[in-house]
């Protein structure tokens, strides 16, 4: 099997293409992997794997009513091939082809079911070959996670595997964090003692501000880097310089005052996390538990052995941690019990149908009971009025965050308005 080289892929895709206009027919583009092709190299070897390849190919190349022109091989069982079909039995014909494809595999002398995943793109008759080229590798990638051993065609609408923006974005991302760390900051929202005022906390919360796009949003920035192996960095950057902050308001926040810094589980399956932790910690001067780390995804906590052993020594050094968005979906009391949580951050869509619906109210309260039941200390996030503050208070929930108690500040903002003045503001004097 000889893969042709990138130069005479271009001839050979538009030679074909040409064919096929002239004939009236259609060119399609076949990527294809061996979806059990790690499964047959562990087992069997991978000369193994390349001969089951290599038989998968043989098939579509010397179909009996379909032949297909090879175009490419690459590793552990992908290829990419072409066909020329009939326009109006394209479906059909590509059917008898794949059918043959995932026949039945002899591999040293023993049966193997090859998991053929297949993506097909249709080749336009004025389009560059290579835009095809390109729908029916990114068709193949998420096919192969979507649904394996299945045939997939790629449509015009389908959204590629990542737009051009995806690319700049991460670029622009490693440059703010290698070269321009300015670009980077956060902002602080204060947590409040519902009933006297007082901003007890802070969540620490990332703000990026892009040299041409302006601000970019802290969801998309740590998306892009949870994809990309960034967020480690990233996380460092703010544990860094949350810690620091901590550090600079030695002797102006209350006693027991706490720097909330959201993390991403992925950070946590790193073996150094927590020792890193302590590094910045101790860099700082700042006691473990003024530390309060927001995680999102309890599921994923509980699940994975190295997320539970950062979390242990995490616990063991004394940093509190907390689980974020409670009751959007990801978290259940019973990963909760599992483990070390002191604080619980019931999610805004708990908080803000509170004030004016009874089954929101009723829910609510309930959902505050059972954390309140296993020891939890909760905060309530999105207050964004005294109606909602006043019902939460009633229910026996006494910390809150929200735009009605402040909105996320810089550091220098933070305490400027005294929690006397947003006491007085939020009609709580003399609570
Ligand atoms: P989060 O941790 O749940 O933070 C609360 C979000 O709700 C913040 O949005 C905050 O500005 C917003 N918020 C606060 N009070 C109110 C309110 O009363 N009403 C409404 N509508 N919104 C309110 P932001 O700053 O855009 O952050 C969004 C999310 O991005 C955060 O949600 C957190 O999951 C993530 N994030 C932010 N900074 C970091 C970071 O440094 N690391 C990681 N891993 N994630 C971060
Ligand atoms: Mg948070
Ligand atoms: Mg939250």
């Amino acid at each position: 099997m000889t893969p042709t080289t990138a130069s005479s892929l271009t001839g050979t895709i538009e030679e074909l293409r040409d064919r096929a206009v002239a004939e009236g027919r259609q060119l399609l583009l076949v990527a294809a992997s061996l979806s059990n092709g790690p499964d047959i190299a562990d087992v069997y070897g991978v000369r193994s794997l390349d001969d089951s390849t290599a038989e998968v190919v043989r098939r579509a190349q010397e179909h009996a009513t379909v032949p297909c022109h090879l175009l490419r091989v690459s590793r552990l069982g992908g290829f990419l091939a072409a066909a020329v079909v009939d326009r109006d039995r394209s479906v059909s014909q590509l059917d008898l082809l794949v059918a043959d494809m995932r026949e039945m595999l002899e591999v040293r002398g023993e049966r193997v079911w090859p998991i053929v995943t297949v993506a097909v793109r249709a080749c336009h008759d004025d389009e560059d070959v290579w835009d095809a080229v390109r729908d029916a590798r990114s068709t193949l990638v998420i096919a192969q996670r979507d649904t394996p051993g299945g045939t997939s065609w790629h449509h015009d609408s389908d959204e590629g595997l990542g737009s051009g923006l995806g690319l700049t974005l991460v670029r622009d991302l490693a440059v703010a964090l290698t070269e321009q760390p300015d670009e980077l900051h956060l902002a602080y929202q204060p947590v409040v003692d519902l009933r006297r005022g007082t901003t007890t906390g802070a969540e620490a919360l990332l703000r990026w501000q892009h040299p041409t796009r302006g601000a970019v949003g802290p969801l998309v920035a740590v998306e892009a880097a949870e994809r990309t192996g960034l967020i480690h960095p990233l996380g460092r950057l703010v544990l860094d310089r949350a810690v620091a902050q901590l550090a600079a308001w030695r002797g102006r926040v209350v006693p027991g005052f706490r720097m909330h810094v959201n993390v991403s589980p992925i950070e946590l399956r790193e073996a150094s996390y927590a020792d890193g932790m302590a590094a910045v910690l101790d860099r700082w001067d700042v006691p473990a538990p003024q530390l309060l780390l927001e995680i999102t995804e309890t599921a994923l906590l509980a699940d994975d052995p190295r997320v539970l052993r950062t979390i242990t020594a995490l616990h063991e050094l004394g940093v509190g941690l907390g689980i974020d968005d409670f009751g959007t979906g990801y978290s259940s009391i019973r990963h909760l019990h599992r483990l070390p949580i002191d604080t619980v951050k019931v999610d805004r869509s708990l908080v803000s149908g509170i004030a004016t619906s009874p089954a929101d109210f009723a829910l609510t309260r309930a959902v505050l009971g059972l954390l309140t039941t296993i020891g939890a200390t909760v905060v309530a996030e999105g207050i964004e009025d005294a109606q909602q503050q006043a019902h939460l208070l009633a229910m026996g929930c006494t910390l809150g965050q929200g735009y009605h108690l402040g909105r996320p500040v810089t550091a220098d903002a933070l305490f400027a308005g005294s929690s006397w003045s947003r006491a007085r503001a939020t009609g709580m004097l003399g609570a």
